[in-house]
């Protein structure tokens, strides 16, 4: 199964992703995540993009392209995986195809769109914590951690993204409207495109996401 999670920053494509990865069995595969280990890891390559995300910008197609490549050749991809933050641009879309048609020309990739009004996912994301241990998402007013600053899972200190503030949260989602918005165009004339309504409950938008993926 090969699922590709689109929409703004905040519409819940992490928390989906990693609900579909429990449930059926492939890996989540976030461009986001993937940098911020780089960054954490003070990596050359986390050096370089570091102050472009801080910054609420988008990293260069070439190297996030680079990126995909390399991980969807890893074994754990072979049997399915969810693009989560990934194609944001058109010629990451482009690219997204060449990769695929390399890998295998019998790929067929489900779009499904989560669509969320911008005041919610503002409310969403200046809400939003994550572990810094062990990456599990947080939100103080819809999923609030038992003990104040601290994982449910693993003890760690709950931390906010650096872009996570609001002034970089309206500059991420003007990002997004201009260079990732275009990609509804682009996916919605080809098959198995779907929408959802992310501003309902976790588990509501979860079971229509169930419905879409298990329709032939
Ligand atoms: P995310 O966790 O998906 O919101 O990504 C956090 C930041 O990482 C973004 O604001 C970008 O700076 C960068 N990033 C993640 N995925 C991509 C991508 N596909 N293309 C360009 N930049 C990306």
């Amino acid at each position: 199964m090969y699922v590709m999670l689109l929409g703004a920053p905040g519409v819940g494509k992490g928390t989906q992703a990693k609900l579909i990865m429990d449930k059926f069995r492939i890996p989540q595969i976030s461009t986001g995540d993937i940098l911020r280990a780089e960054v954490k890891k003070m990596t050359p390559l986390g050096k370089e993009v570091k102050a472009v995300m801080d910054r609420g910008e988008l990293v260069s197609d070439e190297l996030i392209l680079k990126i995909i490549e390399n991980r969807l050749k890893e074994p754990d991809c072979q049997n399915g995986f969810i693009l989560d933050g990934f194609p944001r641009t058109i010629p990451q879309a482009e690219g997204l195809d060449v990769i695929l048609q390399k890998l295998d020309n019998h790929i067929t990739l489900k779009v499904i769109e989560i669509s969320v009004p911008d005041e919610e996912i503002i409310k969403r994301l200046t809400s939003r914590r994550v572990c810094s241990n062990c990456g599990e998402l947080y939100n103080l007013l819809l999923k609030p951690p038992l003990d104040d600053n601290k994982c449910d899972k693993c003890g760690g200190e709950l931390i906010q993204r650096d872009d996570d503030k609001e002034e970089t949260i309206r500059k991420r989602l003007e990002v997004y409207r201009r260079s990732t918005e275009p990609l509804i165009g682009y996916y919605k004339q080809k098959k198995n495109f779907y929408r959802v309504d992310g501003a309902r409950p976790v588990e509501a938008v979860f079971a229509e996401i169930v419905r879409v993926l298990s329709e032939k």
